[in-house]
């Protein structure tokens, strides 16, 4: 039998508004393997709730980081090189997008909404990567993101959010590339719908659910367990010749051709 033994080990996870969220299933297994995690939160809004899921996984720490300032992406990188000295583990489960821009015609989508939403969604990714990269580097590290099929699918409403996914994916190769020679992995989780806070935003999103469940070769939904399993699959060594992939849990839904 193989067990993961992530002890000694440093994960920052962004992206828990609570305890639906799927990087919050992911910080719990990885809490359970034995990793030390920092959990940030976007304001003050979130800040108890966070800091509540914090206090049931012992020795975690919470900051705030709104990835569209850079200050306070900057802040956590320093807090977490005098707290914990490096990272091994960095979780970037953030996305956002207006909610005007998720509903009515895509083609209509102001500047303004593409842009808010290819910011938060996928420049965060490399953003704080590199702001964190001096504690990463010392030492082989993963990075993981939470992508969806319509970043190379057309899928109604989710609109300028599929733009966003098809630039993260791309960013997942291109840091994969570039960051290989430092035994720094970057991967990409695509998972079928969830019900998170998220995804209710989505119009139609009950309509999803039920139609991935019907298409599955599966039969089923995932649940968000089985993402968080996949994510500490792709932060432990078991997947170490893995990089720049982008892994489907999403009861088989991505193979089906109608
Ligand atoms: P969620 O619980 O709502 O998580 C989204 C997180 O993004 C929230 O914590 C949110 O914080 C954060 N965020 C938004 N703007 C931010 C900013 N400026 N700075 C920092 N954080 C910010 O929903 P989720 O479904 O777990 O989403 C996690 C990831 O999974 C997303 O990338 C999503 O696209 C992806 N995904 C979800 C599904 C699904 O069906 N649920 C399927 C495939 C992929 P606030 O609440 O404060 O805004």
């Amino acid at each position: 039998m193989v067990t993961i033994d992530l002890s000694g080990r440093n994960a920052l996870v962004m992206g828990v508004a609570n305890h639906r969220s799927l990087s919050w299933a992911i910080a719990q297994r990885l809490h359970a393997a034995g990793a030390r995690l920092c959990l940030t939160y976007a304001g003050e809004r979130l800040q108890s709730s966070v800091e509540e899921l914090a206090g049931t996984l012992p020795g975690t720490l919470t900051l705030e980081c709104d990835v569209t300032r850079d200050a306070t992406i900057d802040t956590v990188a320093a807090r977490l090189g005098e707290q914990l000295g490096s990272l091994q583990m960095l979780v970037h489960g953030i996305a956002f997008a207006r909610k005007e821009d998720l509903e009515g015609a895509f083609v209509a989508t102001p500047r303004e909404g593409f842009m808010a939403a290819l910011d938060v969604s996928a420049y965060s990714l490399l953003n704080v990567t590199h702001r964190v990269l001096p504690l990463l580097e010392k030492q082989g590290a993963s990075i993981v993101t939470l992508s969806y099929l319509a970043a190379e699918r057309a899928v109604p409403s989710y609109n300028v959010m599929g733009s966003a996914k098809a630039v993260l994916e791309q960013s997942v190769r291109q840091l994969a590339y570039e960051l290989g020679p430092k035994a720094i992995r970057v991967n990409a989780i695509s998972a079928g719908p969830v019900s998170t806070l998220a995804a209710r935003g989505i119009h139609g999103f009950t309509g999803m659910l039920k139609q991935h469940a019907e298409k599955a070769p599966l039969k089923r939904n995932v649940t968000k367990e089985e993402v968080g399993s996949c994510g500490l699959f792709l932060m432990s060594d078991l997947s170490s010749g893995i990089t720049g992939e982008v892994i489907y849990v999403d009861a088989g839904y991505s193979i089906m051709g109608w």
